[in-house]
C-alpha cells in the first residue's frame, strides 16, 4: 500500500488531491491500495512513500517550511524519495533558483537549474496542448496551463551543468527589492541547494520554442506547468504509476 502525501503548506494542494483521488480509481491501479494525505507536519511527511509539491509562490513556501520546521524533513524526502513538482514546487525541488528572491531556500531533489518567472510580463499565464505520449503513454493532447511559470535552464551532466533550451531566455518577469540602502532585482539572485541526486537528467518535455518545462531525475519528476488545473488526471494517473507504484 501506498500513501501519496501532497505539501500544503501553501498553493493548488486540493487540486493535486482532486486529481490524486480519481487517477488512482483507474482500474489498471485496482491491485493496490493507496491512501492520500495533505501534508503539513514532519509526523505526516514520514508516513508518505511519495510527494507532490504544488504550484502557488516558492518563497511563500520555503519561508512557511522554514517556520513549521518542515524544511530539513522536506530536503531528506526528496533526497531519497519519489517526489513531483509543479511550477513553484518545482522551484522547491531544483538545486539551483535563478531570479530568485531573497530568503527563498532550495531542496536540491534534482540537479537542475530553474528560472523563476521566465516567460515574461506577456505571456505571465498561458495555455497550449501538449502531447506527452513519447514518455506518458496516451497522454495526448493534454491541456498544459502554465502561471508566471519558471524554465529549466541547465541541467546536471556528469560533473558540469549544461544549458538546454534556448541560448536567449524570454524575458525574465524581474521583482526588485531593498538591501539596507541598495535596490537590487532579483534578476542576478542564486540560490543554491546540495543535491545528492546522481542519476542522469532527462528533458522530458519542450516547448516549440525550445524552453524546457518538463524534467525526470530518477524517481524525480519537474513540471513548469499545472496538470491538476486540467479537467484530465491522465497525467496524474502516469504519475502514479511510473513514479509510486514503479519505485
Ligand atoms: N512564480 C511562482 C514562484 O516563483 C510560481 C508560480 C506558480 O506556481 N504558478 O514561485
Amino acid at each position: 500500500s501506498y500513501t501519496i502525501g501532497v505539501l500544503a503548506l501553501q498553493g493548488a494542494f486540493r487540486e493535486h488531491l482532486e486529481h490524486l483521488q480519481r487517477a488512482v480509481a483507474a482500474a489498471d491501479l485496482a491491485a493496490y491500495s493507496f491512501s492520500l494525505l495533505e501534508v503539513k507536519t514532519p509526523e505526516q511527511l514520514a508516513q508518505c512513500s511519495a510527494l507532490v509539491v504544488p504550484g502557488g509562490e516558492s518563497t511563500s513556501m520555503s519561508l512557511i517550511a522554514e517556520r513549521t520546521g518542515m524544511l530539513e524533513p522536506l530536503r531528506e524526502f526528496v533526497a531519497s524519495k519519489p517526489a513531483w513538482g509543479t511550477c513553484a514546487g518545482l522551484i522547491l525541488l531544483a538545486s539551483e533558483i535563478h531570479n530568485a528572491r531573497p530568503h527563498q531556500k532550495a531542496l536540491g531533489g534534482m540537479d537542475i537549474c530553474v528560472a523563476r518567472n521566465a516567460f515574461g510580463r506577456q505571456l505571465e499565464s498561458f495555455e497550449e496542448a501538449c502531447d506527452f505520449s513519447d514518455f506518458a503513454p496516451g497522454v495526448t493532447a493534454f491541456k498544459t496551463v502554465f502561471i508566471r511559470a519558471p524554465v529549466v535552464s541547465a541541467v546536471r551532466k556528469g560533473a558540469d551543468f549544461v544549458s538546454v533550451g534556448p541560448k536567449k531566455m524570454h524575458r525574465p518577469n524581474v521583482c526588485s527589492f531593498q538591501e539596507g540602502e541598495k535596490t537590487l532585482t532579483s534578476f542576478d539572485l542564486v540560490v543554491k541547494a546540495e543535491c545528492e541526486n546522481t542519476a542522469p537528467v532527462e528533458v522530458l518535455h519542450s516547448l516549440p520554442n525550445g524552453l524546457v518545462v518538463a524534467v525526470r531525475q530518477g524517481n524525480k519528476l519537474g513540471t513548469s506547468f499545472h496538470p491538476e488545473l486540467a479537467d484530465d488526471c491522465s497525467f496524474h494517473h502516469w504519475f502514479v504509476k511510473e513514479f509510486v507504484v514503479g519505485h
